[in-house]
């Protein structure tokens, strides 16, 4: 094992261990400490995630660290600290509610601090490091393991937050992706290991964006996707707080909706259905979304919903799916 990468993963242990400390424990961490509890997350849940705090001296950790024997400029590849110009060091984590990222065995890699108040950035993650890459790891996914075997099923959050508070509340196969769009590799991951995915992202724009491209994406590896509808404006997060883990499985994951009745919806926003134009090129996508499901059964249903919508015969639909069909291998 090479010995900076062994030394990279103590101290990311170690500052496990000493924020979960400074967030539970010390006079400095009260105020982070309240506003977890605040936001409803139990001593329980925050001690399971190891949840911690950084404190705001910009060099508690330089200090910590240096005590422990480690090199400073390994600590900075790290992406624990910084280090300026004149060779100065400094906390990279400072005055923020700490979140470890662990890879699939369970060990800290990375962290991502968040912000108290209405600071930016809202979240600081570690930069990319030979421990770290953001591309290749699903937050929780470690803790997720045994109930995405048993459920065959993986349900992708947008936020940390999202992922823990459904935990809380029982839902245990969840996992993130660091706050950017889902990579070929998570996705690959999600296929290997689950049946279905449910991608419940945050009921606004750009969640609604991002899962569309989520599914889109996801739905290559051959896996079964079903995408939740939020409330506008709420988060699961949100959704759990105000409405329990029930309603949340109930309402949001039971009623998630089949691919394709995502992407007819989705696909309806960018078209003006009051012109004949539009709706012939809305019906066109549509048409072409219903011919690459494989089973007759399934392409009927949708086309019963088109024929309904737009006063178009079942005779014609199927023709032109029949059409579209020969011409995708
Ligand atoms: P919270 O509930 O604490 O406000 P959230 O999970 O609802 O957090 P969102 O704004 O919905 O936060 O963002 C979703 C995810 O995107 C976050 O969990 C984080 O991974 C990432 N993210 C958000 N803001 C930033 C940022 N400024 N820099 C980097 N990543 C970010
Ligand atoms: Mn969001
Ligand atoms: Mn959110
Ligand atoms: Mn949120």
């Amino acid at each position: 094992q090479d010995p900076e990468a062994q030394s990279m993963l103590e101290a990311h242990e170690w500052l496990t261990k000493l924020y979960s400390h400074m967030l539970r424990n010390s006079k400095e961490g009260k105020q982070a400490l309240q506003y977890m509890l605040d936001r409803g997350f139990t001593e329980e849940i925050i001690r399971e995630y190891q949840i911690g705090f950084s404190p705001t001296s910009p060099s508690f950790v330089v200090t910590f660290l240096e005590k422990k024997g480690y090199h400073p400029q390994t600590m900075v590849k790290a992406g624990l600290l910084n280090v300026n110009d004149k060779g100065d060091y400094s906390d990279r984590f400072r005055g923020r509610i700490m979140f470890p990222l662990r890879n699939h065995l369970g060990k800290t890699v990375a962290f991502a601090g968040r912000s108290l108040g209405d600071q930016q950035p809202k979240y600081l993650n570690s930069p990319e490091t030979d421990l770290f890459q953001k591309g290749r790891l699903l937050f929780n996914f470690d803790l997720a393991r045994s109930a995405i075997r048993k459920t065959k099923t993986i349900i992708l959050f947008e936020g940390y937050a999202d992922v823990i508070a459904a935990r809380q509340a029982g839902v245990e196969n969840g996992v993130a992706t660091m706050g950017t769009s889902i990579s070929e590799i998570q996705a690959q991951l999600i296929d290997r290991y689950a049946e279905q995915a449910i991608i419940c992202y945050d009921g606004d724009e750009a969640g609604m964006n991002a899962a569309a491209k989520a599914a889109k994406l996801l739905k290559l590896t051959g896996c079964q996707i079903n995408v939740a509808r939020l409330p506008e404006g709420m988060d699961p997060d949100d959704y759990i707080k105000k409405h329990g883990g029930d309603r949340f499985k109930k309402e949001v994951i039971d009623a998630s909706d089949p691919y394709t009745s995502f992407i007819i919806n989705y696909l309806r926003r960018n078209y003006n259905l009051q012109l004949e134009g539009d709706r012939i090129a809305y019906i066109e996508k549509v048409l072409q979304e219903v011919a690459q499901l494989d089973r007759a059964i399934e392409r009927e249903h949708y086309l019963k919903e088109v024929a309904a919508d737009f006063d178009i015969s079942m005779e014609t639909l199927k023709d032109e799916v029949d059409q579209l069909k020969k011409r995708v291998p």
